[in-house]
């Protein structure tokens, strides 16, 4: 069975190296990374990690940053790691979507290096709203090149964590209706949009949206997983796991892939769906041939 994570974060030697720089350039960045705790792997570390762990491929991120520049720089570096790994890294660019034409630009000349769509884009760390035209504009570049977009969400309930944005499940829905033929991946389980896929209008307009579980155990019980493929479907669940975040503090010392990995295995997914949640849909929708 192929073992697809759909969703890591990998960043530059250049970045790790000096977060402090990146830190004064991008307040959002800053706000999550400046301490050394937060984690960062480097793409050795990361497939030990994923042959320890049994994982083939994963999708990679970087971070989205608000200026364009460094979107830019994070991009060719992505590039660079993907053409050295193509049997085990698919990643993703990032643009800044308040640029607007030069955006759709930066997107367009990702496509054409081999990244495979759009993400981790993130409204209020990039300081867009999803009704922004350049944002927008993003949006049906992506549809007309058929390439996916990640979009960070998070729920509107519950605990409050570093990085939890004030993002609306109706604005949410909003850009779902103006985009209905985007390929559009919620990351975080759409921050509980799937329970609306169960109005048929809803369902309808969501016809491509895909959720993550990136994140899962410091959001949810595993439960979740059964829960959401009830809702939505086998086949618009995607295994992911936001590593290198540590997802078991009380356990968990090192990145690892493989508790949750345990964790959708033990149950948290039915068996039927294994082969899809684990692999199957995250090529379907980030399969760049
Ligand atoms: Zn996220």
């Amino acid at each position: 069975m192929l073992i697809v994570d759909a969703h890591i974060h990998l960043f530059s030697p250049e970045i790790q190296a000096h977060r402090d720089r990146y830190a004064a350039h991008d307040p959002f960045f800053g706000y999550l990374y400046s301490s050394p705790k937060a984690r960062m792997v480097s793409v050795t570390e990361l497939l030990a990690d994923m042959d320890a762990a049994g994982v083939d491929k994963v999708v990679a991120v970087g971070w989205p940053w608000q200026r364009g520049d460094i979107c830019r720089e994070q991009n060719d570096w992505l590039m660079a790691v993907t053409r050295r790994h193509t049997d085990r890294v698919i990643a993703l660019g990032t643009v800044q979507p308040l640029d607007g034409p030069a955006a759709v630009a930066e997107l367009r000349r990702c496509v054409e290096g081999g990244l495979a769509g759009v993400g981790e884009l993130n409204a209020d760390g990039q300081g867009f709203r999803l009704d922004d035209s350049g944002f927008l504009s993003v949006a049906r570049a992506a549809t007309d090149m058929g390439v996916p977009m990640l979009l960070h969400t998070n729920e509107p309930v519950g605990h409050v964590y570093p990085g939890k944005g004030q993002l609306s499940l109706a604005d949410v829905y909003a850009f779902i209706k103006a985009t209905p033929e985007l390929r559009l991946v919620l990351a975080h389980w759409g921050g509980g949009f799937p329970f609306y896929e169960l109005m048929p209008e809803v369902r309808a307009a969501a016809r491509n949206v895909f959720y993550d579980s990136a994140a899962s155990p410091l959001l949810y019980t595993p439960a979740i997983f059964r829960t959401v493929i009830d809702l939505v479907g086998t086949d618009k669940v995607l295994f992911g796991s936001d590593y290198p975040l540590i997802l078991y503090p009380k356990r968990q010392k090192m990145p690892s892939f493989s508790p949750l990995l345990d964790e959708a295995n033990s149950g948290g997914v039915p068996a039927a769906a294994l082969a899809d949640v684990l692999g199957r849909n995250a090529m379907r929708v980030y399969s760049t041939s």
